[in-house]
C-alpha cells in the first residue's frame, strides 16, 4: 500500500499488475476510502484532480512496490491490433425502429444491407466476422457492444444513415466513443475485477473507466480518421467529421469502436444512391478498406 497526495487530496493505491501491454499497472482504489473521501463529490474539479492524479500515479512511473505481482490471465488480455482477428459489424435500429426515413428508404434496411456486404469483405479478407443482427429485428441499444464484449471481439463497427431537417446537408460522418460517459450499469472489461472494484460513485466509475480503456479510445479515433479516409476517396463523397460522440452503442464497447453514418438520407441525391445497390456495396467495400488500412497501420501481416 502507497499513498499518493496530488492537489490536496490524499488517496491510497494499491497496485497489480494489469494484463494490458499497454496500461502497465491497474489501480485500484480501496471502495472504503471512497465512501470517506471527498471523491464522492461529483464536482468537476474533484474529478480533474483524481484522474490527474491516478494518471500520474498509475503507468510504471514508480518502481513497484506492496504486494507481489499476479499472473496476467491470458483469455482477460486485451486485443493486440497486430492480431484484430474478430470483429462485430452493428446494422443500427430494426424491427419496430426503422431508424430515419427519406425518400421512400428506410434507415434500418438500408444498413442491413451494407452490413451484410460489409462483413462479405471482410470475411473475404480473412478476418472473423459476426453481426448483431442479421435480419429486420430490434435489438436494445446496449445489447449491441454487449455482443461484441461477450464474444471478445476486436473491433466494433456501428452502421447508420444519417438525417437532417435541412436537406441540403449531405456527407459521411464517423464517430468514435468520447471518454466520461460509461452508464452505471456498464460491464467492467474482463481486464478488471468487479469484486476489487466495487465503488459506489459513477463519478470515480467513469474516472476509472476512461483509464483503462483509455488506449482503446486512442485506437477508436484512429479507426474512425481510416474508415473516414477511405471512404472519402472510394466514395467521392466529403466525409464531415470524425469525432467522439456519447452514443451507448460506442461508449460500453470493450475495444476500438466507431459508429459510421454512411449518408443522409434526408438528402434527395444521397439517398437515391443510397438506394442502389451498386452503392450501397461500394460503401461496404469503402468502409473495409478504411478497417484493413487501420488493422495494417497497427502492424498486422496476415491483412
Ligand atoms: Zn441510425
Amino acid at each position: 500500500m502507497r499513498g499518493y497526495a496530488c492537489r490536496g487530496l490524499t488517496l491510497s493505491i494499491r497496485r497489480r499488475e494489469c494484463n494490458s501491454p499497454r496500461l502497465h499497472h491497474l489501480i485500484i482504489i480501496e471502495p472504503q476510502l471512497l465512501k470517506s473521501s471527498p471523491l464522492s463529490s461529483r464536482r468537476p474539479v474533484r474529478v480533474l484532480a483524481l484522474a490527474a492524479c491516478l494518471a500520474a500515479a498509475g503507468c510504471a512511473t514508480e518502481p513497484m512496490v506492496g504486494e507481489p505481482l499476479r499472473s496476467p490471465v491470458r483469455a482477460a488480455a486485451p486485443p493486440l491490433l497486430s492480431e484484430v482477428r474478430t470483429i462485430v459489424i452493428d446494422a443500427g435500429h430494426g424491427g419496430h425502429d426503422p431508424g430515419t426515413s427519406h425518400h421512400g428508404l428506410k434507415e434500418k434496411y438500408v444498413v442491413l444491407d451494407i452490413a451484410r456486404r460489409l462483413r462479405a469483405r471482410l470475411q473475404a479478407a480473412g478476418l472473423a466476422v459476426a453481426m448483431t443482427r442479421d435480419t429486420d429485428r430490434f435489438i436494445p441499444l446496449s445489447g449491441r457492444p454487449a455482443v461484441a464484449n461477450r464474444m471478445r471481439a476486436d473491433l466494433f463497427v456501428s452502421v447508420h444513415a444519417n438525417a437532417n431537417r435541412n436537406r441540403r446537408v449531405s456527407g459521411i460522418e464517423v464517430y468514435y466513443p468520447r471518454t466520461s460517459v460509461v452508464s452505471s450499469s456498464a460491464q467492467w472489461p474482463p481486464s478488471i475485477s468487479a469484486a476489487e472494484v466495487g465503488i459506489p460513485s459513477t463519478t470515480v466509475k467513469q474516472v476509472l473507466w476512461d483509464l483503462v480503456l483509455r488506449e482503446t479510445r486512442v485506437q477508436s479515433r484512429q479507426l474512425g480518421s481510416a474508415v473516414c479516409r477511405a471512404m472519402e476517396r472510394q466514395l467521392q463523397a466529403p466525409c464531415r467529421v470524425v469525432k467522439p460522440a456519447r452514443f451507448v452503442v460506442l461508449r460500453e464497447a470493450w475495444m476500438p469502436a466507431v459508429l459510421v453514418e454512411v449518408g443522409y438520407v434526408s438528402n434527395y441525391a444521397e439517398a437515391k444512391r443510397l438506394g442502389q445497390a451498386a452503392y450501397r456495396d461500394a460503401a461496404a467495400a469503402a468502409i473495409a478498406a478504411g478497417i484493413l488500412a487501420y488493422i495494417r497501420e497497427r502492424g498486422a501481416q496476415h491483412i
